[in-house]
């Protein structure tokens, strides 16, 4: 089956927005297996519009319009899609009852004639429910091909593409695409790749494709079926064979679990308390733990020691420490991860401290080196960093790493 992407809007011709609309659906729809031999950008011109929306139905069986179905005079994707594949527009009495209800939840709670416009649909087609904005989505099936519309903004589309498109044009494919996401951390993308060379370079099905986050490398490994049940039979060995090469370096085997999800089920388990003593990346690492529902089970308290000062009477670091060694060292690292633990009777405590830059840097000490130790009963872990990036970067990659740390 070949599918096109038509993306609509001045907006993006004059590019003072991104296509990450036009990135994503192209991913998505790599994924499910179907072929995208053309993309293209259209403005909010009806004429133009119009004979990008006929040259793609000539050439493609679906053609997905991203962009241009709100409310206002410019949004003109629906009514001129409508027009090419012959359809008029009737009210659709759903869409107008949804409208109602969004606007009595939203702060603007008059609604305005234009609004009503969104309640018009080409008649006969498959409309799709917006969850996070009004324009409901919208398919149109006429002589075995299949135009699907989707409103621009991204918090809108992508929810909808992965509850009701996604699956929509799994189902117009003969075969169902079923895939795993294998989340893995403290492992470069580059080591990853070559440990999986030989698995990547004989893959037919299940496929496997790398993708490297901050930190972190996952691998979405794909299967295609008759059904389900007989995908998952095929991922099984090649999920194993992960599993053997890569170990504890795997953190969870779906799509939806984070590093920090998996670091709090793990304390959960082993019924285990943690504190933070943070300098460098100030709150980013219990940010990332209270992002987690159910934390304060395990989450003790969070330090933020960012000055010498503080090191010392938060966290009792010595000064002679501070003095000999400086505050991003080793020596001060440990003493921090201990300290924090023994100040607050946690069973563990990671601390991390380095020089995120840009200024500041020195030969021996220089902008990405960082500190991160970890106290476990007795135990006293450092690991030695020097991170490569811009400030955020640098901090990023600290808390990503300490998280990564207490995984182990
Ligand atoms: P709205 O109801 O907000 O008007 P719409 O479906 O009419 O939605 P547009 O008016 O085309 O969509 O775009 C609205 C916003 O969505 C844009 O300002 C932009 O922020 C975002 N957007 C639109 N198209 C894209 C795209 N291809 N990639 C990324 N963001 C986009
Ligand atoms: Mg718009």
């Amino acid at each position: 089956m070949v599918v096109e992407l038509v993306c609509v809007g001045t907006e993006l011709l004059l590019g003072n927005i991104v296509n990450t609309n036009a990135a994503f659906l192209a991913r998505q729809c790599a994924m499910l297996g179907l072929s995208m031999y053309h993309q293209s950008v259209v403005g909010d011109n009806e004429e133009r519009l119009k004979e990008t929306i006929r040259t793609a139905l000539d050439r493609s069986d679906i053609v997905i319009l991203c962009g241009g179905l709100g409310p206002t005079q410019d949004d003109l994707t629906k009514e001129t899609a409508a027009a090419v594949m012959g359809f008029p527009l009737v009210e659709d009495a759903h869409s107008k009852e949804r409208i109602e209800e969004y606007f009595k939840n939203s702060p603007f709670k008059i609604i305005t004639d234009n609004n009503w416009k969104q309640a018009l649909v080409p008649e006969g087609c498959i409309v799709i429910d917006n969850h996070n904005g009004t324009a409901p989505g919208i398919i149109m099936e006429k002589d075995g091909k299949s135009m699907i519309l989707l409103p621009g903004p991204p918090n809108e589309l992508i929810p909808m593409f992965h509850q009701d498109i996604f699956p929509y044009l799994n189902r117009l494919q003969p075969e169902t695409i079923y895939s795993v996401m294998v989340k893995l951390c403290g492992v470069g993308e580059s080591l990853v790749e070559t440990e999986i060379l030989d698995l990547i370079e004989a893959q037919e099905n299940p496929t496997i494709a790398t993708y490297a986050k901050t930190g972190e490398v996952h691998l979405r490994v794909t299967a295609r079926a008759s059904d389900e049940k007989e995908a998952r039979k095929l991922l099984k060995p090649m999920l194993k064979e992960l599993k053997k090469r890569f170990g504890s370096h795997i953190y969870a085997t779906n799509e939806a679990t984070t590093l920090e999800e998996s670091i709090v089920a793990l304390l959960k388990e082993k019924n285990l308390t943690l504190t933070t003593a943070e300098s460098c990346t100030g709150g980013m690492l219990s940010a990332r733990l209270t992002n987690v529902p159910g934390v304060s089970e395990v989450f003790k308290q969070g330090f933020v020691a960012y000055s010498n000062r503080a090191k010392r009477k938060l966290l009792d670091v010595k000064k002679n420490t501070l003095k000999t060694y400086g505050a991003v060292s080793e020596k001060t690292a440990k003493e921090m991860a201990k300290n924090g633990a023994f100040i607050t009777g946690s069973d563990i405590c990671v601390s991390i401290t380095g020089l995120a830059g840009p200024d500041g840097g020195t030969e021996t000490t220089p902008v990405g080196l960082v500190y991160i130790a970890c106290a476990y009963q007795n135990e006293l872990r450092i690991r030695e960093f020097h991170f490569k990036g811009n400030r955020q970067k640098i901090r990023e990659l600290s808390t990503v790493n300490a998280l990564t740390l207490l995984r182990s």
